[in-house]
């Protein structure tokens, strides 16, 4: 989630975008997904026209733009994938892209190799806007002060942060946090006491652990925590939220720009339907029941130059279908349960989606207190390392055998488990520290 300069130059386009959000912001789900038809045809229409893969698709599989008329209608379409973009590049992009003014953007590809891809500025321009309303929703207001801990400020050991006047706004380099200077980070955020706290799970629950397992105590008003890019697991929850007193939100979204989920006030996931088409497909590209688990598929309204219908993110979801006791109707999702990169194969050979531990309340996070960082590496399909970094030894024994319950559970009695104790745990250059590593991954 980070932004460019240029995303902040299209003030009056924001404006217009945020002023229907509002406005979208009441409206039934019906209308939402009448609101998502249109949109559908719109980038149908245009694809078929200006788009040569999807010309020759529609005309392979016998579709004309007009059959895909609502979003029920989708499913006529093959979905994208990572493979076809990168063989079909060129064909992909619009013949009259340039008039949307894309730029190249491409994901890290932290396995596998990157991604690039054509986006317009509008997707900029949406994706501020949208996390504006996101932003709004956990409480925050124009000119609020607000600390961010990710990798968007690089920094360096001397130089943790900076101060951005603009945006009056903390940004603290998640790259160089480490235990030693967590509690001179704490103190920085105390002088300038932020009501809002953005950034990388791992990177704040350090921070939290360190005052959860100290004396240290936040002694300012936090309104709220929003937390995107990794994935959250519940012990850096309960973790975050214990040391400063507030509710965490987490955001989920992808480089791509195809799909927005966020955290409501209650504490359900919404899918925000004014930005894409969201399906949920299982292995046969069929979708998925509702409560059973699948493949995030996503048609984005925003993006002309190079158009991405039922794209497969990678990511793995469950939908629910109920309706949240808040203001907005969008999609409840009951679960983001990790990237497909994050699993970790059982020893019977399987791919087992791997989401921190099975911490589910209160007491079982007590189990783990004591525990700053870590990171499970699968070494062999009959081993894993556990990497560990404990404010002191005194707490291991504990931590080992929560960690060996849950290992255990998921991947098989037989999985071995080696633990290793670290200073710290080796930081992408992107500042983000997965939980799970798989390096059999890239090898299957
Ligand atoms: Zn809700």
């Amino acid at each position: 989630m980070k932004f460019k300069i240029s995303d902040y130059l299209y003030p009056f386009e924001i404006f217009k975008l945020f002023r229907f959000l509002n406005r979208s912001k009441g409206f039934s789900y019906q209308q939402l997904v009448e609101y998502q038809n249109e949109k559908l045809r719109s980038i149908v229409h245009h694809a078929y026209n200006h788009v040569p893969y999807y010309h020759e698709l529609f005309n392979e599989c016998g579709i004309k733009p007009g059959d895909i008329q609502t979003i029920e209608d989708l499913p006529a379409i093959p979905v994208l994938t990572k493979e076809i973009i990168r063989n079909r590049y060129n064909d992909l992009i619009a013949d009259n892209a340039d008039q949307f003014n894309p730029y190249e953007n491409m994901t890290s590809g932290s396995t596998g190799s990157p991604l690039k891809f054509l986006q317009d500025k509008n997707v900029s321009i949406a994706r501020f806007t949208f996390f504006w309303r996101i932003w709004k929703m956990a409480g925050y207001k124009p000119y609020m002060r607000w600390a961010q801990i990710d990798g968007m400020h690089i920094g360096s050991k001397e130089n943790l942060w900076s101060f951005n006047r603009t945006l009056n706004s903390l940004q603290i380099s998640s790259y160089y946090l480490h235990e030693r200077n967590c509690k001179q980070i704490l103190d920085k955020l105390s002088d300038f006491k932020p009501k809002i706290i953005r950034g990388y799970p791992m990177a704040i629950f350090m921070v939290s652990q360190f005052v959860n397992n100290s004396s240290y105590t936040v002694d300012y008003p936090v309104k709220s925590i929003i937390t995107y890019s990794e994935n959250l697991l519940p012990e850096y929850r309960f973790a975050i939220e214990k040391a400063f007193n507030c509710k965490v939100f987490d955001v989920f979204s992808q480089w791509e720009g195809v799909c927005l989920i966020s955290e409501c006030e209650k504490g359900e996931l919404h899918q925000h339907m004014e930005f894409s088409v969201m399906e949920v497909l299982n292995a046969d590209n069929k979708p998925a029941e509702m409560d059973e688990k699948g493949e995030i598929t996503a048609t984005s309204f925003y993006n002309y130059s190079m158009p991405f219908i039922r794209y497969k993110t990678g990511d793995l979801a469950i939908r629910e279908n109920t309706s949240c006791s808040c203001d907005l109707n969008h999609m409840v999702v009951k679960k983001i349960s990790g990237r497909k990169k994050d699993a970790l194969f059982d020893t019977g050979g399987n791919l087992i989606s791997f989401k921190g531990l099975q911490i589910s309340n209160k007491d079982i996070y007590d189990t783990v207190e004591g525990l700053l960082q870590s990171q499970i590496v699968q070494a062999s399909l009959d081993k894993v390392k556990v990497y560990l970094v404990v404010k002191n030894r005194s707490s291991s024994e504990r931590i080992e055998k929560e960690f060996t319950k849950s290992i255990k559970s998921r991947l098989g009695d037989e999985m071995n488990i080696e633990f290793i104790y670290a200073d710290s745990i080796p930081k992408r250059k992107n500042g983000k520290t997965p939980f799970v590593r798989n390096n059999l991954l890239n090898k299957v």
